[in-house]
């Protein structure tokens, strides 16, 4: 049976009411997200609903995975639009708490991933990673899912979360979706609404560059910094995309690869004057 749509801003009240589901035999999904709601996150809701009785989606701009000087201020809310496409969408329950409801005065604990949140993105972004895996700890801890789904998108953090889930026998199954693009192959993102017509337009070329390094592994390249050399040529078509890293990693490990053997994820940042943007794609020989 399906319960009422519903908007829970407590967190207790949030866990009485996962509980009380799980407690009628239900199986519940968690999808976290950020809100500014696109057609990404749209996908990993629609997996979700097909995995679980009860679809929970969480919306919360998490204060302490921005570091200072980065976004947090400006990045997009939009409440209204979110709770409606939640509805259509088939989502049962939207969790959206206040930061206060989340972090109290005293609030001073971290969970923290530790090796495979060095690389990458963690390089640029201390504390990142560990703001992140301490508010999807608090978010499985009230929602009581028995499944989560991520979006490739963000492939460190899934990463990250995998580890965290396992280490701490959260017991909980971790989906990743397919990444949702836009029609030219831009990854969809909250973020690309920072892009300025011009930044818009060459934002692609992260796209194209792992395409392009997609094909030649394709044609047989395994060496990972011909293939590096391949997306980085691309890339810098777009002047516009100062890049931060461009890298072959181990798919499970994140540890560098140089010659390709097994499955490696090949994954880029970027920053435009307005938006820092990330991508990837993953290469099974
Ligand atoms: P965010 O709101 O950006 O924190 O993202 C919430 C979830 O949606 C994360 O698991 C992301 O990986 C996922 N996500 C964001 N963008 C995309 C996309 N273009 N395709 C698939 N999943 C996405």
């Amino acid at each position: 049976m399906r319960y009422p749509f519903e908007v829970v801003r407590d967190p207790a009240a949030m866990r009485a009411l996962a509980a009380s589901r799980r407690a009628d035999g239900l199986r519940v999904c968690v999808v976290p997200t950020m809100g500014a709601l696109h057609e990404g996150h749209l996908s990993l809701l629609r997996i979700g609903r097909a995995l679980a009785d009860v679809l929970i989606l969480t919306v919360f701009v998490n204060p302490i995975q921005f570091g200072p000087g980065e976004d947090l201020g400006r990045y997009p809310r939009t409440e209204a639009r979110d709770l409606a496409a939640a509805r259509a969408a088939g989502v049962d329950i939207a969790y959206c708490p206040e930061a206060a409801a989340m972090y109290g005065p005293d609030f001073q604990t971290r969970i923290e991933v530790t090796e495979l949140a060095k690389p990458l993105c963690g390089a640029s972004r201390p504390g990142h990673f560990a703001g992140v895996t301490t508010v999807v700890t608090k978010l499985f801890h009230v929602t009581l899912p028995q499944v989560a789904v991520f979006g490739q998108k963000d492939y460190q953090q899934l990463a990250i979360i995998r580890r965290l889930v396992a280490d701490l026998d959260f017991g909980i199954d971790i989906i990743c979706a397919p990444i949702v693009r836009e029609a030219d192959g831009l990854a969809m993102s909250s973020r690309n609404a920072y892009l300025d017509p011009n930044e818009r337009a060459q934002a692609v070329s992260l796209s194209r560059g792992l395409g392009l390094a997609k094909d030649a592994f394709a044609g047989g390249q395994r060496d990972g910094a011909a293939l590096c050399a391949i997306a980085a040529r691309e890339i810098a078509k777009a002047p516009l995309a100062e890049l931060e890293y461009l890298e072959i990693r181990d798919a499970d490990s994140l540890a560098p690869v140089s010659l390709i053997t097994g499955p490696v994820v090949m994954a880029v940042a970027a920053r435009f004057s307005g938006a820092r943007l990330i991508d990837n794609v993953v290469l099974t020989p």
